[in-house]
């Protein structure tokens, strides 16, 4: 009988240094899972369902952007991997990397659709600008993409 020596279906073996940050990605992957098959809260609206897996795939996604581009604690070759493993989102990523867009919450919430009227989302309107037409009141903003509260760059 074949031996099985890797535990799950990666593309090529992990590159050195993937030992070091694999029991926080297992545990990731475990909130997804469990996030994934959690019923539905009664009398909430459906589109929260998803809101907690679009949360943890923004945390996982920020755990390796910061590993590799702040903390400079894994190689390129294990960031390559974790992208092509899709252990991260990739595209959030290269978003990040632009100006305005460091703190984006995910890629639903700038994509302009029939569900934000034409625009782009109300959580990456800066929050003092919707104070102002609010006559300084502070409104509770969530977007119902993934539940942001916002993520503009000047928040
Ligand atoms: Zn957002
Ligand atoms: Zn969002």
């Amino acid at each position: 009988m074949a031996k099985i020596t890797n535990k799950h279906k990666y593309k090529k073996r992990p590159p050195e240094g993937f030992s070091k940050i694999e029991t926080t990605l297992a545990k990731f992957a475990q909130k997804l899972k469990d996030a994934e098959s959690k019923p539905l809260k009664l009398n909430r609206p459906k589109h929260e369902g998803t809101w907690e897996i679009m949360q943890l795939n923004h945390q996982r996604s920020r755990y390796v952007y910061d590993l590799y581009y702040k903390k400079k604690m894994i190689t390129r070759e294990l960031y390559d991997w974790l992208l092509v493993n899709k252990l991260a989102d990739k595209d959030l990523i290269a978003k990040w990397k632009k100006k305005g867009y460091e703190h984006l919450c995910c890629l639903r919430c700038i994509q302009v659709s029939e569900t934000n009227q034409g625009t782009t989302c109300i959580c990456r309107v800066p929050k003092a600008s919707l104070k102002d037409t609010k006559r300084g009141e502070e409104k509770d903003v969530r977007c119902v993409n993934c539940g942001c509260r916002g993520c503009a760059s000047s928040d």
